[in-house]
């Protein structure tokens, strides 16, 4: 295995649940039990009704392309070999929204509203990502 050597997340109590669930390869946030409502990040209450009746929910992992910007420099020197590269604001179906990375699609194919669905990425023996590629790649 390479080394990994950019940025990793730094993993809370607050936040260790979705770090587990991407480690085993499903996407999971929080979700009220009082009102339904799905939210990222981790946070102690529900930031609709303040709720703490919190649960953590296995989501579908597709979404759509809200935003996206193409990077040209490296603010990491660990990301010099990737230039150009893309980091896009996903909408999940359940509502909240992602930064990640879309993978499996050309810079100039990018279009807000593209259905997305995530995908894995085992970036060390602890750290799973979360990335997002088109759902037409699915099919092929
Ligand atoms: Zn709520």
């Amino acid at each position: 295995m390479t080394t990994y050597t950019k940025p990793l997340p730094a993993i809370s109590s607050l936040n260790r649940p979705y770090w587990e669930a991407l480690k085993r390869h499903e996407l999971k946030l929080q979700r009220c039990t009082e009102c339904g409502k799905v939210w990222y990040p981790p946070a102690p209450f529900c930031p609709a009704c303040w709720s703490d009746a919190v649960t953590w929910q296995r989501l579908s992992g597709r979404g759509r392309v809200n935003s996206w910007v193409v990077f040209h420099q490296a603010y990491f020197p660990s990301f010099q070999d990737d230039l150009p590269y893309n980091v896009a604001e996903v909408e999940l179906e359940e509502g909240p929204r992602l930064l990640t990375n879309l993978v499996g699609v050309d810079l100039a194919e990018i279009r807000i509203g593209m259905p997305v669905e995530v995908v894995f990425e085992d970036v060390t023996p602890e750290i799973t990502l979360a990335k997002f590629r088109p759902v037409e790649q699915h099919s092929r």
